[in-house]
């Protein structure tokens, strides 16, 4: 785990984000502080800074910190990562949201595990299988199946390309809005720090920050 996080640097951090947000015309989109590789100090920094959510990414970790950060109150935990799902059973006791849904296997196990739960489909808008995602061609059914199974899909969930800049991730945004908007979803958890305002001006919902709020985070996995 890496260095100590300093509170009022993380307070300064949101609030700069949130600016960001706002100058790209997305009054209301809510952070999702992502604090994989940090510590528990961390969490509670983004917990008293306000962002509206915490995202992990490594089910191990979850499972240390939130041992650590037993009887606070926090912010709805998220989780984004790869998930396999004999690591779900693990995850029940702390995630409110499981955001990175691409395939029914996982469904089933999660609606398994934690009946009626809060999901979102993670699509693969460009393609790119070493990120995980579901085609979007196959994110009609695979909603539709998850609702079957009793999960509550709140959203729709991408990740950006990882070449081109920021740009190169507005086609694939587009797309999840749009295929959002036509299965009557409302959130779209889209853009990273680096391309926040990209996401908002093209329908994010919400927005998943780590870097931007804790700094760079050491190099792992
Ligand atoms: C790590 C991670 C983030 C945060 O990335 P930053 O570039 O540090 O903001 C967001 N979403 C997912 C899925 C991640 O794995």
């Amino acid at each position: 785990m890496s260095a100590p996080v300093d509170p009022a640097a993380v307070a300064a951090n949101v609030a700069a984000a949130r600016r960001r947000i706002e100058r790209a015309g997305g009054a209301g989109v809510e952070i999702v502080a992502v604090t994989k590789t940090f510590g528990a100090d961390a969490v509670l920094a983004a917990a008293a800074a306000g962002c509206d959510g915490i995202g992990e990414s490594y089910a191990q970790e979850v499972a240390a910190k939130w041992r650590e950060l037993a009887g606070r109150q926090l912010p709805a935990l998220h989780f984004i990562g790869r998930l396999q799902t004999n690591k779900v059973r693990s995850l029940v006791p702390h995630v409110a949201s499981y955001d990175t849904v691409d395939r029914e296997a996982l469904a089933a196990e999660i609606a398994r595990r934690a009946p009626g739960a809060r999901v979102m489909v993670q699509v693969s808008p460009a393609g790119e299988p070493d990120k995980g995602g579901c085609p979007a061609a196959d994110v009609p059914r695979l909603v539709e199946r998850a609702s079957a199974l009793g999960l509550t899909v709140v959203g729709l969930l991408a990740v950006g390309p990882t070449e081109g800049g920021p740009e190169a991730a507005r086609p694939g945004f587009r797309r999840v809005r749009a295929l959002a908007d036509e299965l009557g979803i409302a959130t779209c958890s889209m853009g990273m720090t680096d391309d926040l305002e990209v996401a908002v001006e093209e329908g994010a919902t919400q927005v998943r920050l780590g870097s931007a709020l804790f700094g760079p985070r050491p190099h792992r996995h």
